[in-house]
């Protein structure tokens, strides 16, 4: 861990660039990558025409008339998402994931010109390997790094110094502040809480009893300047996801016994890969209808990359259970081991 500033490093737009990757006639297009009815991602030529990640895909057509839907190639996505991370680890002393396309980044830096020197050699070799553009934040604690690589975006490097911090701790609207959920952010505006700065005219327990007291102290801290700064590392990855959508547009529907293959398949491929072995799998089923998710999990005895154990175990699951129409499922990899430490286990 260093005082040094942190950094936010967060791929633009990330389903829609890895497929772009192989299609780059369209990078001036507005082109939306889609998962069964819904827009995942929203390349920034469709995003400055309306199109958001979440709508409808019918809406969005709608909105864009010559938007270009695209499939989502799950098995490119996930390959260069681990592959991200790989550049991440080595790049940093300690990495803080965020989602499979973001992170936070402990690079050791001592002072502003060194994080911001990481991040372009960061940014530069993710180009370079992996054909898609990330964007970095560079601040002081995470809310700041994290504000920094938002306006970073797209494809590009953001520094929010020490004069622009302290009058953002006055001046950020709540709705800027990650983590905030939607009912209590309404209830905060209730009472006037607009600004970070409007937070010092609520008595305390009255802040404490509209939004909790989890989240008045992380107020409380982040007007004083000691909000969250340490980089937090997963010590080792203890799961590894896949995921897989039925029919979205232009597709053949897949059965979820296809879509299931498909995600263990891949899973073993990735976990050989990163050398893991897994000792669980948990399959998770989206009905189409929507509603509660079915999940479905068995641990084995001893861990394996086994292709055919897994794909034997996921194919019990789903006999023993009566799977409805599926909008989507993910199958997970869970209990991740070392191989090195499975071959140790033998004796
Ligand atoms: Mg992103």
């Amino acid at each position: 861990m260093t005082a040094g500033p942190i950094l936010h490093a967060d791929a633009d737009s990330f389903f829609a660039s890895v497929a772009l990757r192989s299609r780059p006639e369209l990078a001036a297009q507005p082109v939306a990558v889609v998962a069964h009815v819904y827009i995942a991602s929203a390349t920034y030529p469709a995003r400055a025409r309306g199109v958001r990640a979440g709508m409808l895909a019918q809406d969005a057509l709608r909105q864009c008339p010559e938007l270009m839907l695209i499939d989502v190639p799950r098995a490119e996505i996930e390959e260069v998402g681990d592959a991200l991370f790989d550049i991440f680890h080595n790049s940093a002393v300690a990495v803080e994931p965020g989602s499979i396309e973001e992170a936070f980044l402990d690079v050791g830096a001592a002072d502003q010109a060194g994080a911001v020197e990481a991040g372009q050699v960061l940014r530069r070799r993710v180009a370079r390997e992996l054909g898609i553009p990330i964007s970095v934040g560079v601040g002081r604690t995470k809310l700041m790094a994290k504000l920094a690589s938002r306006r970073a975006k797209p494809d590009g490097l953001f520094v929010i110094d020490v004069a622009e911090e302290t009058v953002l701790r006055t001046t950020l609207p709540l709705s800027e502040v990650w983590g905030i959920g939607a009912t209590t952010l309404a209830r905060l505006h209730r009472i006037g809480v607009i600004r970070l700065g409007d937070v010092d005219g609520i008595p305390q327990n009255e802040l404490q009893h509209v939004c909790g007291t989890a989240m008045a102290r992380r107020l409380w801290r982040i007007r004083e300047g000691t909000d969250d700064a340490v980089v937090r590392p997963v010590e080792a990855r203890t799961s590894l996801t896949a995921e897989g959508s039925t029919a979205g547009y232009d597709r053949p529907d897949k059965t979820p016994t296809e879509l299931v293959q498909a995600c263990v398949d891949r899973l073993c491929k990735r976990a050989e890969r990163a050398g893991l072995a897994g000792t669980g799998i948990t399959l998770t089923l989206r009905p189409e209808l929507g509603g509660k998710a079915i999940v479905l999990k068995r641990t084995l005895m001893a861990a394996t990359t086994g292709r055919d154990t897994w794909l034997a175990v996921a194919g019990d699951l789903l006999a023993g259970e009566r799977v409805p129409r599926l909008a989507g499922l993910r199958v997970s990899l869970t209990g991740l081991l070392p191989l090195d430490r499975v071959q140790h286990t033998l004796f």
